[in-house]
C-alpha cells in the first residue's frame, strides 16, 4: 500500500510574520522556511505504518518552488521513501495545489493520501477536502487516530464535541491533525542517506492543469497593535473594572 504525503513548504511557525512595508504581501526575504508542522505529523504517521509493514511505501510530494527540495529532503530523512516536486513559480492557492495532488494521485495510485489538516502560512484548510472532492475518495479530516485495515480506515476525529470516530474505504483522504504523534527528529545518518533518496522534479505545466489564482490577494496589514495590560490593586478594583469597563470584543 503506497501512502502519498503532500507537504508544504511554509515560514518558520518561530518566525514573527511581517507585512511588507508597501502591504504586497508577507516578507520571505531572509526568512527561515521550513516543512508546515502537520505535514511533518503526516510524515510521521505514514513512516509508522510503512515501519509496521501495513504500507509499502511512503512518497512525499511537494508543490512549489525549486527550494522546496529542502523540504523534501527533510521528510526522506524522516523516513519517507521518494519525493516528488511539482515545480512551479506560480503563486499557489488551494484548488491549484489540489488539481497538481489529483494528477500525482492518478500516476501513483496511493490508498492514502494522508495531508496536514491546514498549512499554517495561509490557514486555509482546504486542500485535503477539495482532493478528496477531485477525486470522489471518501475523507477523514482532524484525524487524531489512524487504525488501517484491509481495504479501510479507522480515523478517530478531533471536532468541537469531542471525539468522532469514522470508517472510510480506500482509497480516501486523510488530514493529520496536532495529537496524531510527536513526529521523530530526523538523525544526521539519516539526514546523509536522504541524500541518496530519489526525488523527482516534475514541471507543473507538464501535468497540464489550470493552476490560475480564482482568489485576488488586494492589500496585506499588520494587526493592530495592543495595547499593555494593568495590574488591579485588589479583588474589589477587578470587579469595579468589571463590571464598568470591561466589553465583548
Ligand atoms: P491548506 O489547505 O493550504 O491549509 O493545506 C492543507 C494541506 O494541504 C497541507 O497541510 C499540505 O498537506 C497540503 N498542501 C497545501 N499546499 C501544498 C503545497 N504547495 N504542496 C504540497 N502540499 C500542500
Amino acid at each position: 500500500m503506497k501512502i502519498l504525503v503532500p507537504v508544504k513548504r511554509v515560514v518558520d511557525y518561530n518566525v514573527k510574520v511581517r507585512v511588507r512595508s508597501d502591504g504586497s504581501g508577507v516578507e520571505l526575504n531572509g526568512v527561515k522556511m521550513s516543512i508546515n508542522p502537520f505535514d511533518e505529523i503526516a510524515v510521521e504517521e505514514a513512516v509508522r505504518l510503512r515501519e509496521a509493514g501495513t504500507a509499502s511505501e511512503v512518497i512525499v510530494v511537494s508543490c512549489g518552488p525549486a527550494a522546496c527540495q529542502e523540504t523534501l529532503r527533510g521528510a526522506l530523512a524522516m523516513g519517507a521513501d521518494r519525493a516528488i516536486l511539482v515545480e512551479t513559480d506560480a503563486e499557489l492557492q488551494p484548488l491549484a495545489v489540489a488539481r497538481l495532488l489529483k494528477a500525482i494521485a492518478e500516476r501513483e495510485h496511493p490508498r492514502i493520501t494522508l495531508c496536514g489538516k491546514q498549512a499554517i502560512d495561509d490557514d486555509a484548510n482546504q486542500t485535503g477536502q477539495m482532493l478528496a472532492a477531485l477525486m470522489g475518495w471518501p475523507q477523514a479530516t482532524f484525524a487524531s487516530k489512524m487504525v488501517v485495515g484491509e481495504g479501510t480506515a479507522e480515523v478517530t476525529r478531533e471536532i468541537d464535541g469531542g471525539l468522532e470516530t469514522l470508517e472510510l474505504k480506500l482509497p480516501a483522504v486523510v488530514t493529520a491533525d496536532l495529537r496524531l504523534n510527536e513526529p521523530r527528529y530526523a538523525t544526521l545518518p539519516n539526514i546523509m542517506k536522504a541524500k541518496k533518496k530519489p526525488l523527482e522534479v516534475v514541471s507543473a505545466a507538464s501535468l497540464g492543469v489550470d493552476v490560475a489564482p480564482r482568489l485576488r490577494q488586494t492589500r496585506h496589514a499588520e494587526p493592530p497593535a495592543r495595547k499593555g495590560g494593568i495590574k488591579v490593586a485588589d479583588v474589589a478594583q477587578l470587579v469595579d473594572k468589571l463590571r464598568n469597563e470591561a466589553k465583548v470584543i
